[in-house]
């Protein structure tokens, strides 16, 4: 068989809700008043968006073949994102052939060590490879999880995340995770709040159900370790995710030393390549590891960052990112479960998470979705052609 090669790598931006999930309307319970490292400054407490978390906005990368097909992905990344692809990563990716995934990965990574490592440069690479994996699923008129390996088990069952787990458990999901809303700037009534609300939560959901705390980096080891102590000997807190900063492995060595036995210590969705996780894991960070797929490094990264969890005994359950996760989760044995990120303004309703920027988007019906519901080619999905796409670089 030939194989086509790449014609063509375009990128653009998007405003809105969507695949940078943070640039909600007023009223959104994802911009609640949430505990953050900026919330030491009163000015910044009330919003995420009041310092900025919905500035990047999203970043669509299509690919083009040789032979009219053409693959693409969406992430957090904007015009810098953009800047970034036609000015940088083009010259890896025009001219190849659409299997050279692990090739142009590879030079994509090298080219920009000298600036990029993580962050805004890793979610850029990130949406490239979900592209190019796009790509070729297409190519090949197979869906994504079909390439990595097919399905291990007939469906994934979700948790939920949003301001409702009393609703999550009585739509069928295993576990409900909250955003903190206090962190240590407010002290002890702060706590007090967030335990309080836990165990509201808990009283609504009875005793069995999953409950989680996101702390969104906003805590200390100290502050964590009272939270922990108290959120699992009177709530039964299951886990708590990305307590600390993500650069303080040793802060999270410690919680996790800390918290009592039986509770999780979860983190990873702002970590990024085999690099990354490999402190995380080395040093006893958590128990469960949380990459997003769009900013980690791509489906490409997440098959390395698995396989190391995978030998330290670890769980990889990734951060949000809809289809981009549910076509890896269905093929791993050690995700047994994948988040769905509920972007309804109240968290009430079930909405595809990255609409409206996608068609097709498979959601959670009862907690659950078969695997066939992920058997369209490539990722399954169709860039929603009535957006204003914005292409700031053309070239
Ligand atoms: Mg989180």
């Amino acid at each position: 068989m030939s194989m086509p090669t790449i014609r063509h790598v375009r990128a653009f931006t998007l405003r809105g809700a969507g695949a940078d999930y943070h640039d909600q309307g007023a009223g959104h319970w994802i911009d609640d008043h949430i505990a953050t490292p900026m919330a030491k400054y009163p000015e910044y407490r009330r919003s995420r968006q009041s310092f900025g978390i919905n500035v990047l906005g999203t970043l669509v990368v299509e690919i083009e073949a040789s032979d009219g097909t053409v693959g693409f992905a969406v992430t957090t990344g904007g015009e810098l994102g953009c800047w970034i692809v036609e000015n940088h990563l083009a010259r890896f990716i025009e001219g190849q052939k659409v299997t050279d995934i692990e090739k142009i990965w590879d030079q994509m990574f090298n080219a920009t060590l000298y600036y990029g490592r993580k962050g805004i440069v890793l979610n850029t690479i990130s949406g490239v490879d979900l592209a190019l994996w796009d790509l070729l699923a297409k190519v090949r008129k197979e869906p994504v999880h079909a390439l990595l390996g097919g399905p291990v088990r007939d469906e994934l069952q979700f948790y939920m995340t949003g301001a409702r787990p009393d609703l999550a458990r009585k739509q069928g999901f295993i576990g409900g995770k909250l955003p903190l809303h206090h962190g240590p700037a407010e002290g002890e009534a702060g706590l007090r709040r967030n335990l309080e609300l836990l165990g509201q939560m808990r009283e609504a959901c009875g005793p069995d159900f999953w409950l989680m705390y996101d702390c969104w980096m906003s805590l200390d080891v100290e502050y964590a370790t009272r939270l922990a102590q108290v959120a699992y000997h009177d709530f039964g807190l299951k886990w708590i995710e990305e307590a600390l900063p993500p650069d303080d492995y040793w802060g999270y060595a410690e919680l996790r030393r800390n918290v009592p036995r039986g509770m999780l210590v979860t983190t990873g969705e702002h970590e990024a390549t085999r690099w990354g996780f490999r402190m995380l894991l080395e040093m006893g960070c958590c128990d469960i590891i949380q990459p997003d797929v769009g900013w980690c490094g791509g489906i490409t990264e997440l098959i390395r960052i698995s396989a190391l969890a995978d030998a330290h005994g670890k769980l990889v359950v990734p951060h949000g990112s809809s289809v981009y996760s549910y076509h890896f989760v269905i093929t791993r044995h050690n995700s047994p479960f994948a988040e769905f990120l509920n972007m309804s303004p109240g968290a009430d309703q079930i909405v595809p998470m990255f609409d409206p920027q996608l068609l097709d988007e498979p959601v959670p019906v009862n907690g659950r979705m078969k695997a066939s519901a992920l058997d369209a080619p490539g990722f399954g999905v169709r860039l929603n052609p009535e957006l204003p796409l914005h292409r700031p670089f053309p070239r």
